[in-house]
This record gives C-alpha cells, structure tokens and sequence, in this order.
C-alpha cells in the first residue's frame, strides 16, 4: 500500500485483496496527488462491471469519495477536479497508447493482450512521475505477471512464528498437514497449517496476529529498487482455510484445469501442465531420414499435400504430405503426416507462394486472413476452390470449421484456436508426424514457444487456451496445413468438409 517505487508488480493468488489495494492507490492518486490513473482490465465487459461494481459502491460508502468526483455517467471516465480515471478494456481498439497519463494499473495481466501491455509500457517510460502497478494471477512460467516478478525485487511475506519466533513463510507443501485421502474424504477437514521451521500447528483464528508481525523481504541480491514485486499465496489467506486448499490440491492431481487452478489460483505460482509444451526431446523423436531437398512431387500425381501459411513482414510456410488408411470421420486423427517442407518468404512477395503452390503441387492452402487480408484474397483468386482464408475464434465447438464467403468469394474460414492447435501438436507426442533431418532451428523453437494453459472466460470458468512465449509463426503455419487437411480431402472425394471432421 505504501510502496513509492515507480513499477510495482504483484503476482498473487486469487482473493487476496490485492484489487483492494489498487483501487485504494486509484483514489488516493487522483485525489492526493492530482494525477490521471488508467486502470485497465482485460476485457470491455470486466471493465463495464469493475466500474459498477467496484468503483461506484466505494463511492455508495463513502460521502467523501462521492464529494471527489465530479462526473460519474461515464462507464469508462470518471472525472473529479481537473483529473480523470480511465476504466478500459486491453482487449480490440480501446487504443490504450491515445491515453495521456502517469499511473497505469494493470489488473490480471496474464488475461491481457500482452501486446497493448507492452506498449503501454513503453510509453510509460519517458515519464518522470510514472508509476504502475502491475497485478495477476500467474498462468505460466515466465510469461506476464511471473516475468515482470522476476524483474523486480521478487518479495515474500516473511512473518514471525508466535512457537518458535523464527521468521518464516506460509509454503506449500513443506506449511500444510494433509489429512485425508482424496477430494470427497471428510477427513480433509482436519488439515492444518504449520511453521516451517517448528513444524508446530498455526491455527486460522490466530493469523490477523501472527500475520501482522510480517514484512515484505526481497532475498534477491543486486535488484532494481524501483520495481518492487510481489508474491502472496493463499495459505496467508483469513478466508480461505487448510481444508479448502487441501481439497484444491487434491482435485489438481486428477484433473489438468484444476491443477491450473490449484497452482495459479491458490499457490499463486505459474504451472506448466505435462503435456501443455513441446521440447525438443519430443520434436527429436519425429526426425526421420529425409531432407526438405528431397525431389519434388510430379505433376498430377495423387499424393495429398496442403500448405499452411502464417502472414505478417514475412510468410511462414509449411507443407505437410497426408496418408490415411482408413478415410472417413476425424480425418486429422487418422491421418498420418510428413512434414516435407518448412520456410519463409518476405511478406511483400506474395508471388512466391503461387511458386509454393505449384512446386509442392499443393491440394488446399489455408492461410491467415490477417493482417493483409487484400493480398491473401488475391492469392486465393488467383488458386479458387484451393485457397482457403483462416480466422481463429474462441467459442467454436471442437475442429467444427465453418465456412463463409465475403463480399468478394473469397472462402474464409473460422474455426477454434484451441483445438486446432491441440490437433496440431498432439501429433508430437504421439509421433504421428515425420519431420525432415534437417528441420530448421527457427522452426523448432516457434513450436516450443506455444504454451497451453487455462485462463477465465467471462464467467469465471477455466478456459483452456494458447499463449506465446516468443515468436510462434511455424506453429501457426503448421496449424493452418492441419486445417487445410479436411478441406483437401473435401475437394479431392468431392464430398462437404464435415464427413471428415
Ligand atoms: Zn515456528
């Protein structure tokens, strides 16, 4: 709460209190300080409801709050004297860099588009009175919240044990005496929370006091004085007791979400989950004895080869060949595939992938309707009934691809980010594709830099869902060859997409 750093980080379990905090630093720097603040969240509608939940029921509470504020109508601007607070969205146009001031709140940060965050920040640099605050549930490892931690002075709520007097921290598991078996096991109820170091029992009831003896200790050497971070977990919690974390954690060894949420939610701390990130070990064990030089394919031959194209300043393509035994349904589950070929193109020369297709004597291409959604509709005039246009959307059912035309022809395709990336590295594992010996380095690390995690939906449900860890163009590319696949096959036994979803 007294912080005077510049940047400020928490990455913190759920409930904490911590939104508390921040908006108490709202207020207090619009009215103490006479600054503008811009309090972002992820989404449009979180920041609808946090300005109607949060905000206005602090003024409904407080005469002196209500006597600060000068005009509230606005959903997303509330102005007191000659200063104003900005509620936005991260997400679509809200155009956070058009927005002049010197606090930025950040508020779960991990369910932001980290690009706008980014550049928020940037911004935010050539301020002499800045100061943010940066707040979230962690979701994996070195991304967001839990990468801004790391660049600060990484702090620990460190506390006086009323036994032993030792200064210590609430840890899982080394602070928790786990009683019971299993999630419905009634005995869970007489777990308890113990000192690290006595191992003597710290009961609920007496944390307000216990708790209260504590400081935030950096145990980092040499860190930057001006970016203060933070870590509280939910063993510190009044609320939340052992036998509820107890229950959390052993619903995380059966499930993968809940393993998130145990990790995220109640530890505080960012979680990979098995199987949510390639490596190179499970690459290494698709390489077979071919090259991407090996001969090209011969005209009007009948071997089943799409394309995947991600566009951008340059194009990142890949082309898998197909073999199915069995056709029919979940052709993507059936089909086994080869990776004959892997490259970029300068995004300029768009030319060059009609060269692609032809070379490769490609079936179906998808590629990504954006950003030059004029050159991919050209291409695809260029190659009708062979081209397809791909947009991602959360919220479609399983591979389910549904196709419109738009205004001018041009076949685009919508279909779930999720599953279809799910489809495309499943294959890794379960090695049910070839890769070339000499597959390039950028290549393998784009796979490696997609991560599966789960993140909120608007609901408040865990959402399984794709974030980037770094560049993660080839990954994409060869999401689209994926989906590219039913849309061959679609054309080749002349039969409509779905007989093979
Ligand atoms: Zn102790």
């Amino acid at each position: 709460m007294d912080s005077v750093a510049p940047f400020n980080t928490s990455m913190k379990a759920a409930q904490m209190g911590i939104t508390e905090v921040a908006i108490n630093r709202a207020f207090y720097t619009i009215d103490i300080l006479k600054r503008d603040v811009l309090y972002v969240l992820p989404t449009a509608i979180n920041a609808g409801d946090f300005s109607s939940a949060r905000f206005n029921s602090a003024l409904l509470y407080s005469d002196y709050l209500s006597n600060l504020f000068t005009d509230t109508n606005r959903i997303n601007l509330k102005q007191a004297a000659g200063v104003s607070l900005y509620i936005r969205g991260s997400r679509g146009d809200s155009n956070l860099k058009s927005i002049p001031v010197s606090t930025l709140i950040l508020d779960e940060l991990d369910e932001m588009d980290q690009k706008q965050i980014w550049l928020a920040l940037e911004r935010l640099s050539g301020h002499i009175e800045k100061s943010v605050w940066a707040i979230s549930t962690p979701t994996i490892p070195k991304y967001g919240i839990h990468r801004l931690f790391q660049q600060g002075t990484q702090e620990h709520w460190i506390f006086k044990c009323p036994h032993c007097s030792r200064r210590t921290e609430f840890i899982w598991p080394d602070c928790i005496e786990i009683r019971g078996e299993s999630v419905e096991d009634p005995d869970c109820k007489e777990s308890f929370l113990k000192c690290r170091e006595c191992k003597k029992q710290l009961k609920q009831s007496e944390k307000p006091e216990f708790l209260s003896t504590g400081k935030w200790v950096s145990d980092v050497k040499d860190h930057d004085p001006d970016h203060r971070s933070f870590y509280i977990n939910q063993l510190n919690s009044f609320t939340v007791s052992p036998e509820d974390l107890v229950r959390a954690y052993f619903r995380g060894l059966a499930d993968e979400s809940a393993a998130h949420e145990f990790n995220n939610s109640k530890l505080g701390l960012p979680y990979i989950g098995e199987g949510a990130q390639l490596n190179d070990v499970l690459i290494d064990q698709n390489i077979k004895g071919y090259t991407k030089q090996d001969p090209r394919p011969s005209q009007g031959g009948d071997r089943l080869i799409t394309m995947g194209v991600d566009q951008g300043n340059k194009n990142y393509i890949s082309v898998m060949e197909w073999f199915i035994d069995t056709p029919g349904r979940d052709l993507n589950v059936v089909a086994s595939g080869k990776l004959i070929w892997e490259g970029t193109r300068l995004g300029s020369e768009y030319e060059e992938l009609d060269k692609l297709m032809y070379e490769w004597q490609i079936n179906h291409c998808v590629i990504d309707a954006d950003p030059e959604i004029n050159e991919a509709r050209r291409f695809a005039r260029r190659f009708p009934g062979s081209v397809t246009l791909s947009r991602y959307r959360e919220g479609q059912v399983g591979k389910e691809i549904t196709i419109q035309e738009d205004e001018l022809r041009t076949p685009i395709a919508t279909v779930d980010r999720t599953n279809w990336i799910d489809a495309t590295l499943g294959r890794f594992y379960s090695q049910r594709i070839d890769l070339p010996r000499d597959v390039s380095r950028e290549y393998r690390e784009h796979l490696k830099n997609i991560v599966r995690t789960y993140i909120k939906d608007t609901l408040g449900n865990p959402q399984a869902r794709y974030v980037r860890t770094g560049p993660d163009h080839f990954a994409h590319a060869q999401t689209y060859a994926e989906i590219a696949l039913p849309l061959a096959a679609s054309v080749v036994r002349n039969q409509p997409i779905k007989a093979f979803l």
